[in-house]
């Protein structure tokens, strides 16, 4: 630490991102990312002529691709506002919303960003805690008195609240912003986007990252009333107007005009996660239900750092959090099939089974 960091930043505990290996001989199931990569015309939306225009600044508006979020979503452009990942998305949200002593409400485990933001924003963080069966329990969250935030499927228990408890906490908060960060939206529990007709205290923060294969690119969305996205637009272009690339804005672009890929890609994990949920479970696993691309699982005989460390001297990669009341449970992404009867495979050996 150099003399010259402020004093506010010294205790700053920094977001600790699962580990991104520099080689290519593990099974990486341990940052949600799609196991399939990007799709054929997405891959083609960026070669060639495209990378030759790089010499220019990209389109701070990236119109072609808020048009195309638009589109997908049957809202008007001005309800749509793209970021460097949904993080950044994220972290403009507490600049605008939630920053200097106002109040922030989430909970407790969750998404570790939202902790992290609230410290470097100064907020005032209130976590609140899941239930025993590690749910949200929606009543937790009515008639508040600042912003509240809620991934739903929450991660990194995968687990979804649906439609009904989510407008009660929307009809209960008219006063306060509630934003709804949809990272896993598409992998089995209903987005609260049709909702924006009816509550201008919705923000819903979605991801190209998981769903639409495209982690490396960075790209992240916000629907919400026009106002709330102008308001996230001003920090914005104060802060980064270029916060999208060229090459990042036709891949995400093209990526959501084709459905067909994607129809096609998030199915097929869906039918991987059921499928290697039931045998985990055949395994003595207890697996929490995911609607998410990952599942978040313990077994009754190994802890959650043997199976963790176990796996990983087995080139499986997969998160453990070792904090309460999380610190029996390992989440997994959901990869290609091999990959996870590998684990399985691995997860039979750890267990004393043999194969
Ligand atoms: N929200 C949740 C709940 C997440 O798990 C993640 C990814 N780790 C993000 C947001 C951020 O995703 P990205 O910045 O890649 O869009």
């Amino acid at each position: 630490m150099s003399k010259f960091l402020r004093e506010q930043y010294q205790n700053l505990e920094p977001y600790t991102p699962g580990e991104q290996p520099k080689t290519d001989n593990l099974i990486k199931l341990n940052t949600n990312e799609n196991p399939y990569g990007p799709g054929p015309r997405t891959k083609a939306a960026i070669s060639g002529e495209q990378v030759s225009k790089l010499m220019l600044y990209p389109d701070p508006e990236a119109s072609e691709l808020v048009e195309a979020i638009s589109q997908y979503y049957e809202l008007e452009k001005e309800q749509v506002m793209v970021g460097n990942g949904s993080d950044e998305i994220l972290a403009f949200s507490f600049m605008a919303f939630a920053s200097e002593g106002a109040k922030v409400y989430f909970p407790d485990p969750s998404y570790g960003f939202y902790k992290v933001y609230a410290d470097i924003y100064h907020s005032r963080a209130n976590p609140v805690p899941l239930t025993e069966d590690l749910r949200i329990n929606p009543d937790h969250y009515k008639n508040l008195d600042g912003t509240i935030i809620i991934a739903n499927p929450n991660a990194p228990t995968g687990i979804a609240l649906n439609l009904n408890d989510i407008e009660a906490i929307l009809s209960s908060n008219r006063s306060n912003l509630v934003i709804i960060d949809e990272a896993y939206i598409d992998f089995g529990a209903k987005s609260c986007v049709p909702f924006l007709t009816k509550y201008d205290n919705l923000l819903v923060i979605q991801t190209f990252s998981k769903s639409r294969s495209l982690a490396g690119a960075r790209v992240g969305f916000a629907m919400g009333g026009k106002e709330v996205i102008s308001d996230l637009n001003r920090i914005k272009f104060s802060f980064n107007p270029y916060n999208l690339n060229r090459l990042s804005i036709l891949a995400a672009a093209e990526a959501i005009r084709d459905e067909a890929y994607f129809q096609q890609t998030r199915q097929k994990i869906i039918r991987t996660r059921e499928k290697f949920t039931e045998e985990l479970k055949a395994l003595g696993f207890t697996v929490l239900p995911s609607a998410a691309n990952f599942v978040f699982a313990r077994s009754g005989r190994l802890s959650g750092k043997d199976y963790f460390t176990g796996l990983r001297e087995r080139n499986i990669l997969v998160r453990y959090f070792g904090k309460e009341p999380i610190s029996d449970f390992v989440r997994i992404t959901i990869g290609r099939e091999e990959d996870m009867e590998q684990l399985i495979c691995a997860t039979r050996e750890l267990l004393g089974k043999g194969i």
